[in-house]
């Protein structure tokens, strides 16, 4: 096909997905999983780097998890939130308890898109203010919402996509190929995107000049919500300077606004150093919205918050059939018990700087590779044209390099703005062998492309 977005060709699996179904140009079909591997139709092994979008969070079909499942299945599978069970309370009180006061209040929904329609629709019944700040290259999700709040335009309709929420008025703010570039050793016009912990980073106070700017003169003065992620998914693993969010979350307070982090993909260790994303950026939000990792590739999502926030949306009525499902609360609760038993955080943690500073050998290596940035298991891999133009290599060539991996067995992901992103976010499960085995695959596609 023409796109990696639609897939034509004569497999009844692909065609009966309908047009537009996000696919990749030649679809695996997919049989089986075991931990870190699928296994095709064919019998074929891959090593899964991409873990369904950073959702198998501790592996396909972990025995622990399937037994939890299993059990649950035999004693009840749905009621509705209008009877209680304990496994609801079990899991929420769990969850919680992972978080920081005052987020103690749990709503449960079935996807990252419930979430964050959730979360919108509290901030603005609790703070009576309409207007909604998101930043670029963020991606909040695909309902009609959700999509409004999603900065790349590829996932719009333009008929359909939310209101009043001013994306994109960050300008050029976390778009280029040298995120994550410490910025002493840069010259100012290609810090775009630097992720250094430098507190006079050039490159933040650059941003954060533009983040007042577009205060002053572009929001209004009261707004109900900022909505961000604390290291941009679908954007490309894209990270913010240091205080970046802080001086946001500052900024979209004195609006009277709430502060939204959606944790949908670096929730739950993903991140390595911290269970939640935030805490890397030393912010406290109202709410966090919570998705994929949630329960392992298991239909599941949350909204954690506040009491005060709570009582406010109390005075509506809210009611989601399947949310909080007994089967989806025995699987997430069986994740924390198991993510804290495998040691996953921890696993994020190593393997995600060891596959840093290895990938970072063959930035040096390819003149094609412009970028290698992330936090733990959730890393990004620009593909560059060459490095003194900066511009993304064309999906078509990316696609070259991504089907020749896919061929050597390890899936890896695509994103970014230009779809110029490599993506790897394994289940949490994945050993130093695998991640060589990547290593050696992915130089050999590179070599590949570069003949
Ligand atoms: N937020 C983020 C950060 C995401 O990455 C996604 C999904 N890619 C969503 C929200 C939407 O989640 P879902 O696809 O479960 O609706």
């Amino acid at each position: 096909t023409d796109t990696n977005r639609q897939c034509s060709c004569e497999n009844k699996l692909a065609r009966t997905q309908g047009p537009g179904t996000l696919n990749i140009n030649k679809p695996v079909h997919i049989h089986q999983g075991y931990m870190q591997w699928l296994w095709d139709t064919d019998g074929r092994r891959y090593l899964d780097l991409f873990a369904g979008v950073a959702t198998v969070s501790v592996g396909h079909c972990h025995p622990k998890v399937t037994a939890a499942a299993e059990k649950q299945l035999r004693r009840l599978w749905h009621t509705t939130s209008i009877y209680m069970y304990p496994t609801v309370h079990e899991y929420t009180d769990k969850l919680a308890a992972l978080l920081p006061d005052p987020l103690k209040v749990v709503y449960l929904v079935n996807s990252g898109s419930e979430a964050n329609d959730l979360a919108m629709l509290m901030a603005r019944v609790h703070t009576g203010n309409f207007d909604i700040i998101t930043l670029r290259g963020s991606y909040h999700g695909g309902s009609p919402l959700a999509t409004g709040l999603t900065s790349n335009s590829a996932y719009k309709f333009p008929v359909a996509s939310g209101f009043g929420c001013h994306n994109t008025m960050c300008p050029d703010v976390f778009r280029g190929p040298w995120g994550g570039r410490h910025c002493r050793d840069s010259p100012v016009q290609t810090v775009r995107n630097c992720s250094c912990s430098q507190d006079h980073c050039q490159a933040n106070e650059m941003y954060i000049d533009q983040l007042k700017e577009m205060f002053a003169t572009t929001v209004p003065n009261r707004i109900a919500a900022f909505f961000g992620e604390p290291i941009q998914g679908v954007g490309g693993a894209v990270q913010y300077p240091k205080n970046f969010l802080k001086e946001t979350y500052k900024l979209v307070r004195e609006r009277g606004g709430l502060c939204i982090a959606d944790e949908v993909q670096t929730g739950f260790g993903r991140t390595g150093s911290h269970f939640w994303g935030f805490q890397g950026h030393g912010v406290l939000p109202d709410m966090v919205t919570m998705a994929k990792g949630i329960a392992n590739g298991f239909p599941m999502a949350a909204v954690v918050t506040t009491q005060e926030i709570a009582r406010s949306f109390a005075k509506g009525v809210h009611f989601n059939t399947f949310g909080g499902n007994p089967v989806a609360c025995a699987i997430a609760s069986s994740v924390l018990d198991t993510i804290k038993e495998d040691g996953s955080q921890h696993i994020s943690a190593n393997i995600g700087t060891y596959l840093l500073h290895e990938l970072a050998k063959l930035r040096e290596k390819y003149e094609i590779v412009g970028d290698v940035r992330g936090k733990g298991l959730m890393i990004g891999v620009e593909m560059v044209k060459n490095k003194a133009s900066q511009e993304p290599l064309p999906p078509q060539d990316l696609g070259e390099i991504f089907e020749d991996t896919k061929d050597m067995g390890v899936l890896i992901g695509k994103g970014g703005l230009y779809g110029q992103t490599f993506r790897i976010k394994p289940p949490m499960c994945i050993t130093k062998a695998d991640a060589d085995f990547f290593l050696a695959v992915f130089n050999r596609a590179l070599q590949n492309y570069m003949e």
